[in-house]
């Protein structure tokens, strides 16, 4: 297993002694996590659920979830879910003792989790009961010209409330037990993605506040949490004082906020933009490196209006560009918390952390 050492280990003493910025890391399984802590992760910044459900043996549940007629049939799936989800979490959360971790609810394009061939349309009908002509209608429905800009997010907890219930059961249970265990708890921090309006975080700050307190009166157990909010689309960033109101934290998520702020899709950018960084239309990529004039601006502004309205903010960026040493020295100006980085990329986070706060003195 990696470990830093010798002389990179010395220099990297010296690099944490000087940054002021904590550095997290993008991860999603115990072993990641453990990597993670070995290259000096202070915390989770971005825990992506979607990620864990696409597991094989659950992708069946979770087709089920999203197909099903009701919500009966969603909250039958989810009975299946919410167990793995719970043990998900344990086990993230025992390697992560003591540290702050931020869990993002589900926030999947839905049409990833659609059957597509006969043959998965077969074995859903076969593993459900329900009937393929049913499935196939269902699946109609839901379909999506432009998915990235459709039912994904926080509208996916507005729409089907009972996801991201689970998904908060499941976490609450898992800090609790975990807390039993070891008496050392890490500190959720549980993030609401895409969010665009206040009203948005407002009812699903309440729906989390509500699992809370359940699990609490059930496991005569309490915890110490957060709820906060991704900061990705624009309006969110213009809106950041009013959407401050209802989350203790924010963290930019500098992917969609590129994509949503250039119009340029992440996804398809790289079939046109070489010519764009060749001919200095931006300096490098923007998905990689950020667009400090303009996506910059909305970063800035952002964290100004949440802080003008919540002194005690915690601010922090989870986009790949947390990364990104030239983004990392940006986040350093705006005095941004925390950087979240994935597990390679938390030793170059903390020096250059180190940098910028070297630069900026
Ligand atoms: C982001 O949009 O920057 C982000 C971190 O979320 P994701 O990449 O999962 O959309
Ligand atoms: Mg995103």
């Amino acid at each position: 297993e990696p470990e830093l050492v010798g002389d990179f280990g010395i220099l990297m003493d010296w690099a944490d002694k000087l940054r002021r910025m904590r550095v997290r890391t993008n991860a999603e399984t115990p072993d990641d996590c453990r990597m993670a802590r070995q290259f000096g992760a202070e915390g989770i910044g971005l825990c992506r659920t979607e990620h864990m459900f696409f597991d094989a043996g659950r992708i069946s549940a979770v087709r089920q979830m999203i197909l099903a007629e009701d919500e009966a049939g969603r909250r039958k799936a989810l009975e299946v879910l919410l167990p793995e989800q719970r043990a998900d979490f344990t086990a993230i959360f025992e390697v992560m003792a003591g540290l702050p971790c931020t869990i993002r609810l589900l926030d999947p394009p839905l049409h990833e989790f659609l059957p597509h061939s006969d043959s998965e349309f077969a074995d859903l009908a076969d593993a459900t009961g329900l009937g393929v002509d049913h499935l196939k209608r269902r699946a109609g429905e839901l379909h999506e010209f432009n998915p990235m800009l459709g039912h994904r997010g926080c509208r996916l907890g507005i729409t089907f409330p009972e996801i991201y219930e689970m998904q908060a059961r499941a976490i609450f249970e898992a800090v609790c037990a975990v807390q039993k265990e070891s008496g050392e708890a890490p500190l959720p921090e549980i993030m609401i993605p895409l969010v665009a309006t206040r009203r948005e975080l407002e009812i699903l700050r309440a729906l989390v506040e509500r699992v809370a307190e359940e699990v609490f009166e059930e496991q005569g157990a309490r915890v110490d949490y957060l709820v906060g909010t991704m900061i990705e689309l624009p309006r969110a960033a213009l809106m950041a004082g009013e959407i401050a109101h209802e989350g203790a934290f924010f963290s930019f998520g500098t992917n969609d906020l590129t994509q949503t702020t250039l119009g340029v899709s992440r996804d398809d950018s790289a079939r046109f933009l070489a010519p764009y960084v060749d001919k200095g239309i931006f300096p490098r990529d923007p998905f990689v490196s950020l667009d400090i004039d303009g996506v910059g601006q909305l970063v800035e502004m952002a964290a100004d209006r949440g802080r003008a309205t919540r002194p005690d903010i915690k601010l922090g960026i989870c986009g790949e560009h947390g990364g990104d040493p030239a983004s990392i020295s940006f986040c350093e100006e705006v005095g941004l918390d925390y950087v979240s980085a994935s597990p390679y990329r938390v030793p170059i986070a903390r020096l250059a952390a180190a940098q910028a706060a070297l630069a900026k003195a």
